[in-house]
């Protein structure tokens, strides 16, 4: 085996001597740099074996040079060894963090140290097999071009790091899903230049794109397209492109293609975002305008895939458990609890604009016949069917939830009574013509709402308002039921 080379990065003359006195000792060849800048520009020239570095040195400090050659892919397979004079904490804790391979603390007996150099040429000899390592282009090996190289180097882990914390600050501060997504393709796509971000979520039934800026609607077809290319390239199975639903922020994301626009000049990168073990979404970039991405975006994704993933995930779960703590099982409409929430905060804003509010609680007819004579399951689908049409009849504006257990309850924001009846009027109508599933040959059942608005005579807190509603169900259930009543 020929002889290893080792390089000895120190400024200590002393040390210098005794240490390569050691190292040759050994059968080493050892070369000595005195200083940070140095050691960098001897391994690139010489390409040696090992690097013993110390701590404290000019120009460069041991730390710094360690992670510049640990970052640089001509360099970064050379063992490197710490001299470190003290047996300190930190000198161990900053040494992992800069990529060094090993410690030796000032002091140390021969046997030591050559035990270390010996453990770490082996260590790194078994890793590349006889494999020559990539060639050095010639400018490195001048000075200028050594400090640009270090100059990049720095540059880059300014960026990398700048860019994992934006990210990671995303965390603690958003609680709501798709404002996360949105600053997430937002910082992304800020670094890479004018690229569209885009992330798509695998979703139940789903899959949801999600664009953080404005982009030509061509564009838009062009990312649903690929995003489910890509879907299918991780497992995600959809019956048809068809089925996924695009969300964008604010109309004014999608417009059509300006004349001088290049049709078709995409260029797109993506990554799967992987929690638990399973592919719960992609983050893609697409340029646009210009053909090639500002920087190197492929390397962008790779580096911010984790952190992407967690904050993504996290304000997923938040959501996902929001959700499920404000709806209801069966019928996947608000429940009781949120809506008297949502209730409340109406009453409130009514009181202080001087808004009118009102309220429908319907309730079904002889609903427990249709239990006994068809069972609860047969029951439980039309509760499901009803919460549906029931919402089909209402404004956007407009809340449903369920109030109880065969009782709903709607607000009508910004909706006096006459109004009111005329949509409670509306929904009888519905229920009164459709055919719930739950048996073969179809169901029907009637319902009987009753009307309340706000401000009116005698209501002066949220209960008068219920009590009014639930008195004009009360009065349609005794003139009969199906239909509605509105209480003034
Ligand atoms: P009315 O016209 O006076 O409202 O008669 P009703 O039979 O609808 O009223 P009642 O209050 O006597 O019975 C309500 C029924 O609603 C009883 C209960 O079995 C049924 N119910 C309540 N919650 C659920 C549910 O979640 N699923 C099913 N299938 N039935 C339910
Ligand atoms: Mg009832
Ligand atoms: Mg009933």
């Amino acid at each position: 085996m020929t002889q290893a080379n080792i390089l000895l990065a120190d400024d200590n003359k002393l040390v210098v001597k005794i240490t390569s006195a050691i190292l040759e000792d050994a059968d080493y060849s050892v070369s000595v740099a005195w200083d940070g800048l140095e050691a960098i520009n001897k391994a690139y020239a010489e390409a040696p074996d090992l690097v013993v570095l110390d701590v404290e040195m000019p120009k460069i400090n041991g730390y710094q040079v360690c992670r510049l050659l640990k970052d640089d892919e001509y360099t970064r397979d050379i063992p490197v060894i710490m001299l470190t004079g003290r047996d300190q904490q930190s000198d161990m804790f900053w040494g992992l963090k800069t990529g060094a391979d090993a410690y030796v603390t000032k002091g140390f007996k021969p046997e030591q140290l050559l035990g270390v150099v010996s453990e770490q040429l082996e260590r790194s000899g078994e890793g590349r097999e006889g494999q020559a390592r990539t060639n050095v282009p010639s400018k490195l090996l001048e000075e200028a071009g050594v400090f640009s190289r270090v100059i990049d180097l720095l540059d880059g882990k300014l960026f990398e790091s700048t860019i994992l914390n934006d990210l990671g600050s995303l965390a603690s501060v958003s609680n709501d899903y798709r404002e996360t997504v949105r600053s997430v393709l937002e910082i992304i796509a800020r670094v890479v230049g004018n690229a569209v971000g885009i992330v798509l979520m695998f979703e139940e039934e789903d899959m949801v794109v999600h664009v953080n800026r404005p982009t030509v609607d061509e564009c838009l077809e062009g990312i649903k397209k690929k995003g489910f290319e890509m879907a299918s390239e991780y497992g995600w199975e959809a019956e048809s492109s068809e089925r996924v639903s695009i969300a964008v922020f604010g109309e004014e994301n999608v417009r059509p293609r300006q004349e001088n626009e290049p049709e078709r000049a995409y260029s797109f990168v993506h990554i799967p975002l992987t929690a638990q073990k399973k592919v719960i979404g992609i983050l893609a970039l697409c340029q646009v305008q210009s053909p090639s991405f500002v920087r190197d975006a492929q390397a962008i994704l790779n580096l911010v895939q984790n952190q992407v993933t967690i904050v993504i995930d996290n304000a997923r779960l938040y959501e996902a458990t929001r959700q499920l703590a404000i709806t209801d099982g069966l019928t996947k409409i608000y429940n009781h609890r949120f809506f008297q929430e949502l209730f409340e905060k109406e009453f409130t804003r009514s009181d202080r604009y001087n808004t009118v509010f009102s309220l429908i609680i319907l309730d079904i007819d002889h609903f427990k016949k249709v239990n006994d004579t068809y069972g609860h399951l047969c029951g439980d689908e039309i509760l499901k069917g009803l919460a549906g049409l029931v919402k089909s009849c209402l404004r956007s504006m407009d809340v449903v939830a369920r109030y109880g257990g065969e009782e709903f309850a709607v607000l009508l924001p910004e909706t006096g009574g006459t109004e009111a009846f005329q949509t409670a009027e509306r929904i009888r109508r519905a229920v009164e013509s459709t055919t719930f599933m739950g048996t073969e040959q179809g169901l029907n059942v009637t319902v009987s709402l009753g009307v309340a608005t706000y401000p009116s005579a005698d209501v002066r807190d949220r209960a008068d308002v219920i009590a009014k509603a639930d008195g004009a169900l009360y009065e349609a259930k005794e003139a009969g039921r199906n239909r509605a009543v509105f209480r003034e």
